[in-house]
């Protein structure tokens, strides 16, 4: 040989060595207590690479399941949805061979175990595990773990796994958050050098906005389970509901500094529908990922962190039925591997311990079997009984403004097994009429009594005061829809339970008209409106009450009401009523036809008051400084409920964009803390130019620092020197801070519904979502403050008494004219997780309404526009 040619080759050696070096062969990660069918394909053979060697993309997870339910006859594979971004949504059922030819009847028997006359027996009934993994995209050893599970489940031989899969169903779901995972496993792949680096701030290991965690549009999918507005949780809760689980894992990622974690949980922090033997159990599998960690010596721990306290979350809303989530968190490596204070974070090493505690889970749920399945039906069993001493009998919910914001919430009801029936006869319950045909009645006395306590909850106190979630999630109060306890006996309602509408049952519009007219109380209206101005149809909107005369008769309208009238189109009057007939359609709308311009009663049609509505050009600050979960909530609203297109500027860009394409600039909570003060006086010229800029939160307070918005934030010393410190102890530390906080509960607020804001609004009281003390002073001027935190302002979950001493009657949404532009601030997020229907048609108000906003901070400005407008009418 060459001299030249063997040190060639030595070199390529060391090159293959280096590149080797940290990869883990199929061998090293799998027990070798069994033995495996060597017919069934390998992770390696579908992916190129080994296991942990690179972040396997969403695709090729996809394929590799596909070819094991195509070589394994213990493998069905299932196409249960699409995410956002159209990535299939897989369901693997894994079980005995045997078992497929009586799936449905496997799963009846299990299912049974629910039923109050115990026609489940738990002795012969099959155990169900629901194995998920890496609900957030960038904690992806979860996932990346599935493949080694899979193929164990695969290709294992052996009495012992016989066994279990004669026992077992599996619901194997390799991938709770697919777009997120794609999105991360490109961004460390693309980063990914041949020689690993492992330095925290190398760009591998700090990934932009959107990060991997979040979905399509933003959302961490862990906090959806239970309020389904997104495609991949509302597949899985399906798949959850048909088969009702014994144990359900949620593997995640922790910080890179951290060990592993898995539950039990802290003690205090369980929610209280969740049984005290559910714990016991936990801890019973505990024991098996225990034993297996020692084995080889590695690091862990349980108890001290992360609470199971909102049933939203993928290990807490399997505890309130029947089942056991386990939370698994392993520190993340975020990348192919990084320094910690532990030593080197390896992609291989996180892997490993997440396939390890899945068939540690797996094992001790088989070996103690008819535990879980004895709880599952003594939960069901206790939950019936409860239901019965309960002191009231069930829930009254009802609301006759809007069917849309009601409907969506029955209908997340219906997703989680939660029977409503429609009432039959009016009734009056605790000073509230609910009116049959927009009211429903929920009952207790049903399967899913412990989850209807959960949603319907509104405690205030509680054992341990912090939380690492929300402490307030109620659902009617999230809609805006009244609700009641019913202590009667006796209700008049349908026998059969709400099911949602298939098809749209919107009225046809009426033929011929001098104007058209429909309310703006509609959840949908605002997409409506946006719909009419997309479709180029001349819109006006009543900035006060008026009625009509009508083909029905005479009609009330209320301000913020839409109108189309036959004046002032462009395009032949047949064709704008065809269309409008399809967006009202569309949007479930009922529409009003009027007969003449002359009203009985208020504004006549040709008002001033009757204000032409222009088209919007939204923008919106996202990026550095601004929040990303916000950002994405505004995003989804604006997108999917008003069909706004928003465009969306990096802060780091704002300085060198061409503001006058925009009519409106939307700056959720951040602290913008790359925007300077050039930026400020661009941004207030741009609003005195006729610019209407929207802050919410920090976004809002951001406003008022740099003198765009004239409003005072309340300092954050006048909450600290409400609370006594004197007499703490160094332990009291966490719980001090855990009350100084308002981590996220439910506030109500008093709207002045006369403020254009307020249009659309059917009561004066409106619940909204707080996670902070952001609240403005109370203006001493008036017409500036549009709503206020009521006296008692908590209406559910926990914030301190002293917080709530400093927030009462503080200003949570205050508007004013600039110039000839608009302010908008809100101290809260008004679209919070994108299930805040009640609140949410703030955000559209302070779009389409904002013209209608006449008070300026300045009050000689204002007298100066009262004189004006007072000359143009004198002409
Ligand atoms: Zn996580």
């Amino acid at each position: 040989m060459h001299k030249l040619l063997s040190s060639l080759a030595t070199l390529a050696a060391i090159i293959l060595m280096t590149t080797s070096a940290h990869a883990k062969t199929l061998a090293d990660y799998l027990p070798d207590d069994v033995t495996y069918d060597p017919s069934v394909p390998k992770p390696a053979d579908v992916l190129g690479y080994e296991v942990g060697e690179w972040h396997v993309r969403h695709d090729q997870l996809v394929r590799y399941m596909e070819v094991l339910a195509e070589h394994s006859d213990r493998f069905q594979i299932e196409y249960t949805g699409r995410t956002h971004e159209q990535r299939p949504l897989l369901l693997l059922t894994v079980t005995a061979p045997e078992n497929f030819a009586n799936l449905d009847e496997l799963r009846e028997q299990h299912t049974a175990l629910a039923d109050p006359q115990r026609k489940g027996d738990p002795e012969t009934a099959p155990l169900v595990l629901y194995m998920g993994y890496s609900i957030h995209g960038d904690e992806p050893s979860g996932s990346n773990s599935s493949l080694l599970y899979a193929y164990y489940l695969a290709a294992a031989q052996g009495e012992k796994i016989e066994q279990l899969l004669k026992d077992t169903i599996i619901l194997l779901d390799p991938s709770l958050n697919p777009d997120g995972l794609a999105r991360f496993a490109q961004w460390a792949n693309q980063h990914k050098s041949q020689n690993l680096v492992a330095d925290p701030q190398h760009r591998e290991h700090v990934q932009g906005t959107p990060r991997g965690r979040v979905n399509h549009y933003w959302f961490d999918l862990n906090r959806d389970w239970l309020l389904l507005q997104h495609p991949e949780s509302r597949a899985r809760i399906a798949n959850f509901q048909k088969w009702r689980p014994n144990v359900l894992t949620d593997f995640h990622e922790m910080g890179t500094n951290s060990t592993f974690f898995f539950q039990p949980g802290i003690p205090t922090r369980r929610n209280p529908n969740t049984p005290e033997e559910n714990v016991e159990l936990t801890a019973k599998l505990a024991e098996y990922h225990a034993a297996k960690l020692d084995e080889d010596g590695r690091l862990y721990f349980t108890e001290e962190a992360f609470d199971d306290f909102y049933v939203g979350k993928g290990s807490t809303y399997p505890d309130v039925q029947g089942a056991i989530g386990i939370l698994f968190e392993q520190a993340s490596s975020r990348g192919h591997a990084q320094d910690s204070i532990n030593g080197l974070v390896e992609f291989p090493f996180t892997i490993q311990n997440q396939f390890d505690t899945s068939l540690t889970t797996m094992f001790g749920a088989h070996e103690n079997k008819q535990l879980f399945l004895d709880y599952q039906q003594r939960f069901f069993d206790a939950a019936y009984s409860a239901a019965k001493k309960a002191d009231f009998s069930g829930y009254v919910v009802g609301d006759n403004s809007d069917p849309a914001r009601l409907h969506e919430m029955l209908n997340i009801l219906h997703q989680h097994g939660i029977r409503a029936y429609a009432l039959e006869r009016d009734i009056e319950v605790g000073g509230t009429n609910y009116a049959a045909g927009s009211s429903y009645y929920v009952p207790l006395e049903q399967e899913q009594y412990t989850l209807i306590r959960a949603i319907f909850t509104t405690d205030k106190s509680f054992r341990d005061n912090t939380f690492y979630d929300v402490s307030g999630w109620t659902l009617p109060m999230a809609f805006n829809v009244p609700f009641n306890t019913f202590k009667g006996r006796r209700i008049n309602t349908s026998d059969t339970a709400w099911t949602p509408a298939t098809e749209s049952t919107s009225p046809e519009l009426p033929a011929d008209a001098y104007a058209y007219a429909f309310e703006w109380h509609n959840y949908f209206s605002p997409r409506a409106l946006q719909n009419l101005l997309e479709a180029d149809i001349h819109v006006r909107q009543a900035d006060k009450s008026f009625s009509a005369l009508t083909t029905t008769g005479e009609v009330a309208f209320d301000p913020g009401t839409v109108v189309v009238t036959r004046a002032y189109q462009s395009k032949p009057w047949a064709e704008v009523q065809a269309q409008l007939g399809t967006i009202a359609a569309a949007n479930n709308l009922e529409v009003s036809a009027i007969t003449s311009g002359l009203t009985p009663k208020g504004i006549d049609i040709g008002s001033g008051n009757m204000r032409p509505v222009e088209k919007v050009s939204v923008m919106m600050l996202v990026g550095n400084g601004a929040n990303m979960y916000e950002g994405g909530e505004a995003w989804y609203y604006l997108d999917r409920h008003v069909d706004v297109p928003v465009s969306m500027i990096d802060t780091d860009r704002f300085g060198r964009i061409d503001l006058s394409r925009y009519t409106h600039i939307v700056m959720v909570d951040g602290s913008y803390y790359n925007l300077d003060k050039g930026d400020a006086d661009r941004l207030r010229r741009w609003v005195r130019n006729g610019g209407v800029v929207i802050g919410q939160q920090g976004g809002s307070r951001w406003l008022a620092e740099n003198d765009v918005l004239a409003a005072k934030f309340i300092e954050d010393e006048v909450f600290e020197e409400k609370f006594d410190t004197t007499n703490l102890r160094y332990d009291d530390m966490d719980s001090f801070y855990g009350k100084r906080r308002v981590a996220g509960a439910i506030f109500g607020v008093e709207l002045d519904t006369s403020h254009p804001l307020s249009f659309g609004f059917p009561r004066t009281q409106l619940p909204v979502f707080k996670d902070s003390l952001n609240a403005m002073e109370t203006p001493e001027q008036p017409f500036l403050s549009v709503a206020k935190y009521l006296a008692e302002p908590l209406l559910s979950g926990y914030a301190a008494k002293e917080n709530r001493e400093v927030l009462a009657g503080k200003t949570a949404v205050l508007a004013h004219r600039l110039g000839r532009g608009r302010v908008v601030a809100f101290s809260d997020d008004v679209n919070f997780r994108a299930f805040f229907y009640g609140s949410a048609k703030l955000l559209s108000n302070a779009i389409y309404l904002a013209p209608a906003i006449r008070p300026s901070a300045n009050p000689s400005e204002d007298a100066a526009a009262a004189a004006e407008a007072a000359a143009e009418a004198a002409h």
